[in-house]
């Protein structure tokens, strides 16, 4: 931003606080004034480049992931940790190219083909990788059951699929949107304000979320693969297996790869940006449909991460979700098996552990007077009255000592 610019409340609010999940929306709702761009830590952050008037000042506050999600559940089950939901099941794509390809079971993506080809939405708007840096984002309109699958699987790294939807908005298509939970809570609220997100985008689909690494994230896992980044043609995170290996593909032909725990858990968790540790929606609340793994769990309750067939968690949270989810099955795009949301908890360990000691690390924040986002009807309470005192008290100190360090920026 230049020196003599005003800058916007809202999206000095969110600077100010390290809330900026990164979706794109005050881009799309301020394109002139407004640019997304990668920073120097490897995340995607907007940039103001001019006078933001106070209307879209207003949108922008009404919207941003960053400053805030409101729930409203509606008379559907509320789950304290899970939130709202009308079916939850177990499943994979029928195709078995799809489901090797896919991230887990490929559900997601067997969802949007059969949206496609039974004509329920004209196109899809997901996040693919960018063929001019292979292990970075770029946002996709696919329009096909092949682009589709070429998109397939989880990309660890930043996305911001809402940051060009103002070109979409005036067109007359339908589209699916798919995108990180919190790009979906922007879509959602916005829908609120401009009648036309509703018209354009009658389906939105997500997935759960643990947190998005930088790309610096990425860089280290290229480096630990041993090679530099300008040998690297091609660039998977996950996939080609259920969890598959990160895997890149080299200028010589040949392809280096680690496997899913080394990759994840030993590298890019730790890239992990500030909101998401404070995220009180990483399992897609707003969205329609909600894919997740299914991971299968030892005595202790604990994932384990050994590749098999992948099998996706399926998550209707709208009767609409549901209708399109029974539509899929009956299609036979997608096989579906019953699912008990009392093992929730231990599938997915490290989305209950944060949702519990959200509240503490919310308070932490709030005594070192850095500004937090305002969650209403996401049970913060609730859920930590299921967290261990001694747990709660680590994290609400240890997130004091991420601002006494200088470490939410
Ligand atoms: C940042 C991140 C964090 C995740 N955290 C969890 C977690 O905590 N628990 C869990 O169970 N699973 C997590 N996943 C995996 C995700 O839940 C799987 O996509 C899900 O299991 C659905 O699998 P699938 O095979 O049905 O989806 P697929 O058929 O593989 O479809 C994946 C879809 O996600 C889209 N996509 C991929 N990367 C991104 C991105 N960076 N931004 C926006 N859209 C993207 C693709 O365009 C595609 O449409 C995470 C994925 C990402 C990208
Ligand atoms: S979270 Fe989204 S809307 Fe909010 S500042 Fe970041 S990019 Fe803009
Ligand atoms: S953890 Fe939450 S804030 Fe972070 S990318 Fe995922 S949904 Fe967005």
């Amino acid at each position: 931003m230049s020196e003599s610019l005003t800058p916007s409340p809202a999206l000095a609010r969110v600077a100010k606080g390290g809330l900026c999940a990164g979706c794109g929306l005050c881009a799309a709702i301020a394109p002139d004034q407004v640019t997304i761009e990668v920073t120097e830590a490897g995340f995607l952050r907007p940039t103001q480049t001019g006078p933001i008037g106070a209307a879209q000042d207003a949108a922008i506050a009404a919207s941003c992931p960053g400053l805030g999600q409101t729930v409203d559940a509606g008379g559907r089950t509320d789950d304290t940790l899970w939130g709202p939901y009308t079916a939850m099941q177990t499943g994979w794509a029928s195709d078995p190219d799809l489901r090797h390809a896919a991230s887990s079971g490929g559900a997601l993506s067997a969802v949007l083909v059969h949206l496609i080809e039974g004509g329920e939405v004209d196109a899809v708007l997901q996040t693919t990788a960018d063929p001019q840096t292979p292990w970075a984002n770029t946002t996709q309109l696919s329009r096909s059951a092949d682009q589709i699958l070429t998109a397939a699987g989880s990309r660890y790294a930043p996305s911001a699929p809402l940051a060009g939807i103002e070109a979409l908005l005036t067109k007359e298509e339908r589209i699916a949107f798919v995108g990180k939970p919190c790009d979906v809570v922007a879509l959602r609220a916005r829908a609120m304000d401009d009648p036309r997100v509703a018209r354009v985008f009658p389906v939105m689909v997500s997935f759960f979320c643990a947190g998005v690494p930088s790309l610096t994230g990425a860089r280290e896992v290229i480096k630990a693969l041993g090679v530099s980044p300008d040998e690297v043609t091609a660039f998977r995170y996950r996939g080609n297996g259920w969890p598959g290996r990160a895997a890149a593909t080299l200028t010589d032909g040949s392809d280096r790869s680690m496997t899913y725990h080394e990759s994840w858990g030993g590298i890019l968790s730790g890239h992990v940006q500030h909101r998401c540790k404070i995220c009180a929606d990483g399992t897609g609340k707003a969205a329609d449909i909600v894919c997740a793994d299914a991971w299968e769990t030892d005595a202790a309750g604990y994932p384990l991460f050994e590749e098999r067939d992948g099998v996706s968690l399926i998550v209707a949270r709208t009767a609409l979700g549901a209708r399109l989810i029974d539509q899929a099955a009956a299609a036979g795009a997608i096989a579906t098996e019953p699912f008990d949301v009392a093992g929730l908890a231990s599938m997915q360990p490290g989305q209950s552990g944060r949702r519990r000691v959200l509240a503490a690390r919310l308070a932490g924040l709030l005594v070192m007077g850095k500004p937090i986002p305002r969650y209403r009807g996401l049970h913060v309470i609730g859920a930590a009255k299921q967290g261990r005192f001694p747990t709660l008290v680590r994290n609400f100190l240890g997130m004091v000592r991420r601002v006494l360090q200088g470490r939410i920026r």
